[in-house]
């Protein structure tokens, strides 16, 4: 435990690992022996400088798409008639994301994987064009940045790396109404929902939105989510 701890804490390693490879080859003299640990240091000072640390700043980069423009034809062809019923019946419909760019899925699934402590943030792949930084000076400095990271994307669930909002055919929504709820389904007919909950959550809203080709999301944990297919 003590050994894990302090690699842990200290996983500066890494850093200096990395500043090795492009240094020796520069350097005419490939001595490791003659190496200056200030050079190195001064190495993986500026290979750091390059990297953002991680934390709820990072929200704003990469922005994701609230538009039902932005889904694929077919989907937006399935997605706006339903919305607009639940509009036009008196429902509250909030969309919080529809397309979402790969930068964006790889942030919010990797913080949210370190905020649970599934993965070691020194132990998270890298992805070009993004410059995140996920070790801080201690493990649970990284974790507390990828918490509040968690918390400000407003992630509910752990977010998959081949999201279907990367395909544009997922869409966020919070749904909500007061009494009944008269929604006309994709046939045409009004269905009356007295059922409870009165959120996207209801089993009645749900069937009504298969008729739209807009399934609620299979997985249980995640309100919010529809798509083209349940996942
Ligand atoms: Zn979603």
């Amino acid at each position: 435990m003590t050994a894990k701890t302090r690699s842990e804490a200290h996983p500066a390693p890494i850093g200096a690992r990395k500043a090795r490879t492009p240094l020796a080859g520069k350097m005419r003299e490939p001595k490791p022996a003659h190496r200056s640990s200030s050079l190195l240091r001064t190495r993986a000072g500026l290979l750091n400088a390059t990297k953002q640390l991680s934390g709820p700043l990072w929200v704003a980069q990469f922005p994701g798409s609230k538009s039902i423009d932005d889904l694929t034809p077919k989907f937006r062809m399935c997605v706006e008639p339903f919305v607009a019923a639940m509009v036009a019946a008196g429902a509250k419909v909030t969309i919080s994301a529809t397309l979402r760019p790969p930068e964006r899925m790889y942030l919010m699934h990797w913080s949210w994987r370190i905020s649970h402590s599934q993965v070691k943030p020194w132990d998270v792949p890298p992805m070009p064009g993004v410059d995140i930084e996920w070790s801080h000076g201690s493990l649970a400095e990284s974790i507390q940045a990828a918490q509040a990271m968690v918390a400000a994307y407003g992630t509910v669930t752990k977010p998959s790396l081949t999201s279907k909002h990367g395909k544009g055919t997922a869409i966020d929504m919070t749904i909500r109404w007061k009494g009944e709820l008269t929604v006309k389904n994709a046939h045409d007919k009004a269905v009356t929902i007295t059922s409870s909950p009165r959120n996207g959550m209801n089993p009645d809203l749900v069937r009504v939105g298969e008729s739209y080709g807009v399934i609620k999301a299979a997985f249980s944990d995640d309100p919010p989510h529809w798509s083209n297919d349940g996942h």
